[in-house]
């Protein structure tokens, strides 16, 4: 028999998400209900005259090969896009539009990175990091756990400085940041982005700034483009996504805006022999997102924001699970030291999926995250109100048992 899977430590990797979504389904084939707190998947429906573009589109006969770097429309509509909110002055030359941000993810570190490379990832991160980074053959990556201190408080900008120039390694080629952060939902302030500016200008690094949720913020809370910062535009490639902001995750629509270092290789080379573009009719669609009301955004938005403030309420009056209070993103990092109490967190895990209540282990995020969980706010506000006060009983009837009388 032929050896079927290439030796390549990439594809063997598992996903935490995988395990848990496929234990929570085996419980709902056996007839029981679960609340689904692990997936990051909003659950509203992609705005009607969003829809109403694509079908349009479609139907006048944009259905031929796309320009491999994205529809000069909709490049130029975004440059005015980033111009106007994120600060980030570029031509249409230097963003390419691409299949969602992981694909954007994917053509940034396939472009950044060689053999004997890595990059420094800022976490807890996004799952799909290491895998992401994995594809780039040879280069590897080392986490710097930096989000929860921040968001805090606790790690104030010189501090956080000295803590990133003390991780860099003469291999590390560059850092990814990703504000408003998944898992936590911590907010980077433009004071802790102007102490990544100055270490990565000084140490010559590029930086990959995540946005994929730069339209989902709470109480406030001001999204801050890295890219926007002086001396950042020549180092940094920008990601953000149609997914989260427009809930257009299957649509598979993103962009990415690089340094013009890149023009000749981000949309000709990887985007072409990647994916070859995005849908015409799809693009035509996410111009329509950006050049339309904005309302649905901000409904959705708000929808967030409540369920974040169940989530708390119906975890209040206990003290085994804490949650640093999300100022953006549509998620929230629980620790769970104390309701874990030394035993291995897929204990906890499966505990809570016999409770009905599906939860992302910590270590998805990092290998430091071993006391913590992500809960996702992507789910109906009576799941998320549900979910706590399922947990909050549960912890303390449990904690009752432990108290002598
Ligand atoms: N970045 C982050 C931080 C994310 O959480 C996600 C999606 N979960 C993405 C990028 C990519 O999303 P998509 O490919 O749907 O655009």
């Amino acid at each position: 028999m032929p050896q079927l899977i290439a030796d390549r430590a990439v594809l063997r990797m598992t996903s935490e998400l995988g395990q848990v979504m496929a234990a929570a389904r085996a419980r709902e084939q056996a007839g029981e209900r679960v609340l689904h707190l692990e997936r990051g998947e909003p659950d509203f429906d992609t705005p009607p005259h969003i829809v109403e573009a694509l079908a349009a589109a479609a139907r006048a006969g944009e259905t031929h090969y796309p320009d491999a770097r994205g529809a000069l429309p909709l490049r130029r509509a975004l440059v005015d896009k980033l111009a106007r909110e994120n600060g980030i002055v570029c031509e249409a030359d230097d963003v390419v539009v691409t299949d969602g941000g992981t694909h954007a993810l994917f053509l940034a570190f396939q472009s950044l990175l060689g053999p004997g490379d890595e990059v420094l990832v800022l976490s807890p991160h996004w799952m799909a990091i290491p895998k992401l980074v994995g594809f780039a053959h040879g280069a590897g990556y080392r986490t710097l756990p930096a989000y929860l201190d921040l968001g805090a408080g606790v790690l104030d900008a010189a501090a956080f400085a000295a803590a990133l120039r003390g991780a860099l390694r003469k291999e590390t080629r560059g850092l990814y940041v990703n504000t408003p952060n998944n898992p936590t939902g911590v907010v980077l302030s433009r004071e802790q982005l102007a102490a990544i500016a100055e270490v990565a200008i000084e140490r010559d690094l590029w930086v990959i700034s995540d946005e994929a949720y730069e339209h989902l913020l709470f109480d406030g809370a001001r999204h801050v483009s890295l890219g926007s910062l002086p001396g950042m535009a020549e180092r940094t490639l920008s990601v953000y996504t149609f997914s989260k902001s427009y809930a257009m995750t299957g649509w598979r629509v993103g962009y990415v805006v690089s340094p013009p270092a890149l023009r000749g290789v981000m949309g000709p080379l990887l985007s072409f022999y990647t994916t070859h573009g995005v849908f015409p009719a799809v693009q035509s669609a996410a111009r329509a997102a950006i050049e339309g009301s904005q309302d649905a955004v901000e409904t959705m938005r708000r929808a967030y924001a409540e369920r974040r403030d169940l989530l708390l309420a119906g975890l209040a009056g206990q003290d085994a699970i804490v949650v640093p209070t999300p100022r953006g993103a549509f998620y929230a990092f629980a620790n769970v030291a104390a309701a874990r109490g030394g035993r291995p967190l897929w204990d906890l895990v499966h505990e809570w999926l016999a409770l009905g209540v599906a939860v992302l282990p910590g270590t998805a995020f990092g290998p430091e995250y071993g006391d913590w969980v992500r809960m996702s706010l992507a789910t109906r506000g009576e799941d998320v109100a549900e979910a706590a006060r399922r947990l909050r009983e549960h912890v303390v009837a449990a904690r009752t048992a432990r108290e002598p009388v």
